[in-house]
């Protein structure tokens, strides 16, 4: 992909902090963390986020991911670990090549993930398990 901007990355086009590469995943600084040592690891191959990743790749990169993870929070001495996958850009996706985001969490960091006040109706939610379920058997 020639205008992927992680593509450049992997391709030594632009710079990066690199933290971990082997020969399918690369792992660099993201350049504006939620905190400090928050890192991206993608395939050095170009898919556009999780969903069109091949198994094996996101085997690969999952791994990767919780080793990383173990390192940075270490390093950064972080209470919590974020592993964090947007997929389209309706839940937030940017950059339209797969990518884990490794962020390390601390108590009074200020940054709030998500909250609901959404509920289900009676049986609503039942319902909706059976259609999912039933969709992961076809
Ligand atoms: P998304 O919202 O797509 O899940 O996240 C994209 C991430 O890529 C953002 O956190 C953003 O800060 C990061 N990012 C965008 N451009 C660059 C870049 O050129 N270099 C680096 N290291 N990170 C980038
Ligand atoms: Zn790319």
């Amino acid at each position: 992909m020639e205008d992927c901007i992680f593509c450049k990355i992997i391709k030594g086009e632009i710079p990066a902090d690199k933290v971990y590469e082997d020969d399918r995943v690369l792992a660099f600084l993201d350049i504006s963390p939620i905190n400090k040592g928050h890192i991206l690891v993608v395939p050095k191959e170009h898919f556009e986020n999780l969903l069109e990743t091949p198994d094996e790749l996101v085997e690969k990169l999952v791994l990767a991911g919780k080793k990383i993870g173990l390192a940075v929070r270490e390093v950064v001495r972080a209470e919590g670990i974020n592993v964090g996958i947007n997929n389209g850009s309706a839940a937030g996706q940017v950059v339209f090549h797969t990518h884990i985001h490794i962020i390390p969490r601390f108590s009074d960091d200020g940054y709030k993930l998500w909250g609901s006040d959404k509920k289900y109706e009676l049986g609503e939610g039942r319902e909706l398990a059976q259609k999912i379920q039933e969709q992961l058997n076809n």
